[in-house]
């Protein structure tokens, strides 16, 4: 598969090379140059495929000219060796499609696992003994989900930047306490710096060179892909009837998540629309109602996972609404504030729903927007254990920890502290070589 440099049409690579490098010039994101297409007839035999089955035909569309047929499938089965989407009923017309089933117990287990089996079979079978350090920003969730797909993975080292005092005591424990080859850094600063510290040290070319530099955000080509297969099992969980007028709802952050949503049914699966949900930090809502592209300052809400002001993805939402000639206007958007979130928390459990806040700014949406014919899934992006300390007060609820979690709450935390500065991180990096 060949992808282009978004901010350089002529940079070209294939997908190794995208996923080893992770951005191109002037952090550039990489996009696919062709988009495979599924003929109805054919997607009526993928969607009575099992997931796996299923997952590695979609894969295998981008993939088949770079990675044999028999290592893919071994990949994928590592990668998704969890259980798969559920589809929760809430109301007769909307239901729930959780994704946080995986071993950080949330969505982001399915791109970050298949992304280190692609990175393990770059630096073990093609390249022999290559190094890689993957540095990333988080918010919460992309911490847990990468350090534990990368955990004791050969010839890669994890270091991951997340904002001091804003990500949940139980997220922190759940990233923090591995030690081996994952290093944790707790930044005095918002998750905006953090992944201005990142892209900085991208920019860095001795830096990138000297430790074979990587990021495990939804920047990298290979998590969305892998989130692309859940899109197809969802559809295929639902009823026929269900399936004709389908609108799905995605809480958003770097809006990672929207992309391989759009890229599922760019390839053909007959999603009729997406909402793009966001808390408070609103940048792409006021941008597709007022055409203003205005960042603000980041704002801490109680749904932390989305606080980003600055969506790194969003160039590809773009790009493909323009390949594909959608009208972004046909997008349908909407934010929430905190308040609303907890009173659409309550509003859940009297439908006898427990849920969390990312996943709550969808559904909130989704109920108002849905049409009477239409029907409706939010996703949910983390089990709402994750977000305990939040739902258990708004909801007078006390939600047991799944057992993934409670070994990790009694562990003591293995985290540097650091002050958002560029120089100090980057000799820190130096040193860790
Ligand atoms: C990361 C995350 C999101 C946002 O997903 P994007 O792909 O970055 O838009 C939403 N909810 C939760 C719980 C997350 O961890």
């Amino acid at each position: 598969m060949k992808l282009y440099n978004l901010k350089n049409h002529n940079e070209q690579v294939n997908f190794l090379q995208a996923v080893n490098m992770g951005l191109g010039h002037k952090q550039g994101l990489f996009f696919p140059k062709h988009l495979p297409t599924i003929h109805p007839y054919e997607l009526e035999k993928l969607l009575n495929m099992d997931f796996f089955t299923r997952s590695i035909k979609i894969l295998s569309m981008f993939l088949k000219d770079e990675i044999k047929s028999t290592d893919l499938k071994q990949y994928v089965q590592n990668a998704f060796s969890f259980p798969g989407p559920r589809i929760v009923p809430v109301l007769k017309n909307i239901s729930c499609c959780e994704l946080f089933h995986g071993p950080t117990l949330a969505f982001k287990d399915f791109g970050a696992r298949f992304m280190a089996q692609i990175l393990s079979h770059i630096n073990n079978s093609i390249m022999k003994n290559n190094k890689t350090t993957i540095l990333t920003a988080t918010s919460g969730d992309t911490g847990a989900a990468v350090a534990h797909a990368f955990y004791k993975i050969k010839n890669v080292n994890v270091i991951i930047l997340y904002p001091h005092g804003k990500i949940s005591k139980l997220q922190e424990n759940l990233f923090c306490t591995l030690g081996h080859n994952i290093t944790t850094i707790s930044i005095n600063g918002s998750f905006d710096k953090c992944q201005q510290l990142v892209k900085q040290a991208f920019n860095d070319q001795e830096l990138r060179v000297k430790i074979g530099l990587n990021s495990a955000n939804s920047i990298n080509i290979s998590r969305l892909l892998a989130q692309i297969c859940y899109y197809f099992e969802a559809y295929a969980l639902i009823s026929q009837e269900n399936r004709k007028q389908l609108v799905i709802s995605i809480p958003c952050g770097n809006f990672g998540n929207l992309t391989a949503g759009l890229l599922a049914k760019s390839m053909g699966l007959p999603i009729k629309s997406f909402i793009a949900a966001t808390n408070v930090n609103d940048t792409v809502p006021r941008f597709l109602s007022t055409g203003k592209w205005e960042p603000h300052h980041c704002i801490s809400t109680i749904s932390n996972a989305m606080d980003i002001s600055r969506p790194n993805n969003w160039p590809r939402v773009q790009e493909l609404f323009h390949r594909k000639q959608w009208k972004i206007k046909k997008l349908n958007f909407g934010s929430v504030s905190d308040s609303i979130t907890k009173k659409t928390l309550s509003e859940l459990k009297n439908h006898g729903y427990i849920s969390e806040p990312h996943a709550a700014i969808a559904y909130r949406l989704l109920k108002h927007k849905l049409q009477h014919d239409e029907f409706g899934l939010f996703l949910g992006t983390a089990h709402p254990a994750k977000f305990k300390h939040i739902v258990d007060k708004i909801l007078n609820e006390n939600i047991q920890l799944p057992e993934e979690l409670k070994k990790y709450s009694h562990l003591p935390l293995l985290s540097y502290y650091m002050k958002p500065n560029f120089n100090k991180l980057k000799k820190f990096l130096l040193l860790k070589q």
